[in-house]
Order: structure tokens, then C-alpha cells, then sequence
């Protein structure tokens, strides 16, 4: 496994995309997750040029952000947070990507010292396993948080099914992307909905296409 090679592949292909979709160089940023590996392998990614780590898991993101303090890294925490761990964390993360209930947007804007940059997690596809807000929940949801202004609504976040066909990936992303508009359009304070969190190892092309700003890759570091 050759880091550097990996890196400038992943990155060559995101910014293969980002031209094809006609969206201006460097308007997608690449999440590196790490999850898969441990603290020496997510800084030699970072020696290789990543800015963005991701973890999906509340220990781990700590490993990685106490081993890697000397690093100039913007973290990101992408999986699903529960209640009575977001005041061990919260104050390290630079993004949450996974809000799913107004219960932890409460707790966030309790724990948290400053505003933290918070994606809304969308069930679009309506798949039962999924996470996240289904689209019909969410004019409740942001009703609700509005008083929350510690939990700054950058955008939505949605994770397509594994085993999703090329077309159902482009009907599950343009979704996501319309929603994202008209959010913005209602310009609510500190929810600004402007960034999209979509796209994997396996459908980034897709997500890119589809005005995706942030990618969450993982495997594809680390063959
Ligand atoms: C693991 C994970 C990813 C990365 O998935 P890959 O298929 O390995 O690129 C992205 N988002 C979330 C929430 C994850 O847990």
C-alpha cells in the first residue's frame, strides 16, 4: 500500500469529477476517513496532503485527534453520535456530519463552547436501516432548533444504499441536492445550508455530479 500514490489517485479522480460536472476547481473537499487504520497511517495521509480526517466512532476520532495534535488537520466526525458522548467530543470537531434527532442537536448546543458546524442527516431513500431526518420530518426538526444557534446547519448529509444502481444513486443525490436549495433559499439564521455531504469509495462520481462539496473516502486510501 503506497499512501502518496493512493492519495493523488483519489484526489486526481474528485477533481476528475468536480471538471466534468462544470463545478470550479477544488469546490469539493475530500474527507479522508480513517476509521479502517490506525494513527500512523492517517498522518502519513496527512503528509501526503489531506486537510480533512473523518471517523465515524467517538474513541476513535479521540485517538486520532490526540496523535495527531501537531498536524494542521479540520476533523470531521461522520457517523452517528449518541447523547451522553457529545460532551467528551463535541469541542474537538470542526464538522458533525450525522445530526439525526433535535434531542442531540439540544445536547450539542448545551455541551458545545462556540458554534459547530452541523450537517442534517437525510433519509431520502427512506431505507429502514438509515439514519436521519426522512424529508417530511424536517420542518419540525429545524422549527426546533431554532433557538439551537450553537448548532450551525452548514448542510445536509445522506448515505445512498450499498447496492444502489448508477441511477438510483442520481435520483437519491439530485433529491438531496433540491432539498438543500430550498433551505437555503428560506435563509434562516445559522442554518445557512450550504454544503452537501454525499458521496463514498464506491459513488463519488455520482455525488460530485450531483453538487456534492464533501466527500467521505475511505477504502479507497487504503488498497
Ligand atoms: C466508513 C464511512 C465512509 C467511507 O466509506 P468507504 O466506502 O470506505 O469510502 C463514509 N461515510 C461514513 C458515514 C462512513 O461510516
Amino acid at each position: 500500500m503506497n499512501i502518496q500514490e493512493n492519495k493523488n489517485t483519489v484526489f486526481a479522480a474528485v477533481e476528475a469529477a468536480t471538471q466534468e460536472a462544470n463545478c470550479p476547481k477544488n469546490s469539493v473537499s475530500v474527507i479522508a476517513v480513517t476509521k479502517y487504520v490506525d494513527s500512523s497511517l492517517a498522518k502519513e495521509l496527512v503528509k501526503a496532503g489531506v486537510q480533512h480526517i473523518g471517523e465515524n466512532r467517538v474513541d476513535k476520532f479521540l485517538d486520532k485527534y490526540q496523535a495527531l495534535s501537531s498536524e494542521n488537520v479540520t476533523w470531521h466526525l461522520i457517523g452517528s453520535l449518541q447523547r451522553r458522548k457529545v460532551k467528551e467530543v463535541i469541542n474537538y470537531v470542526d464538522y458533525f456530519h450525522a445530526l439525526d434527532s433535535v434531542k442531540l442537536a439540544e445536547e450539542i448546543h448545551k455541551r458545545a463552547a462556540k458554534p459547530v458546524k452541523c450537517f442534517l442527516q437525510v433519509n431520502v431513500s427512506g431505507e429502514e436501516s438509515k439514519h436521519g431526518f426522512s424529508v417530511d420530518e424536517i420542518d419540525a426538526a429545524l422549527e426546533a432548533m431554532l433557538h439551537l444557534d450553537k448548532v450551525e446547519l452548514v448542510g445536509l448529509m445522506t448515505m445512498a444504499p450499498f447496492e444502489a444502481s448508477h441511477e438510483e444513486l442520481d435520483a437519491i443525490f439530485s433529491k438531496t441536492e433540491k432539498l438543500r436549495k430550498e433551505l437555503a433559499a428560506r435563509k434562516i439564521p445559522h442554518m445557512p445550508f450550504t454544503e452537501l455531504s454525499m458521496g463514498m469509495s464506491g459513488d463519488f462520481t455520482e455525488a460530485i455530479e450531483n453538487g456534492s462539496t464533501f466527500v467521505r473516502i475511505g477504502t479507497a486510501f487504503f488498497r
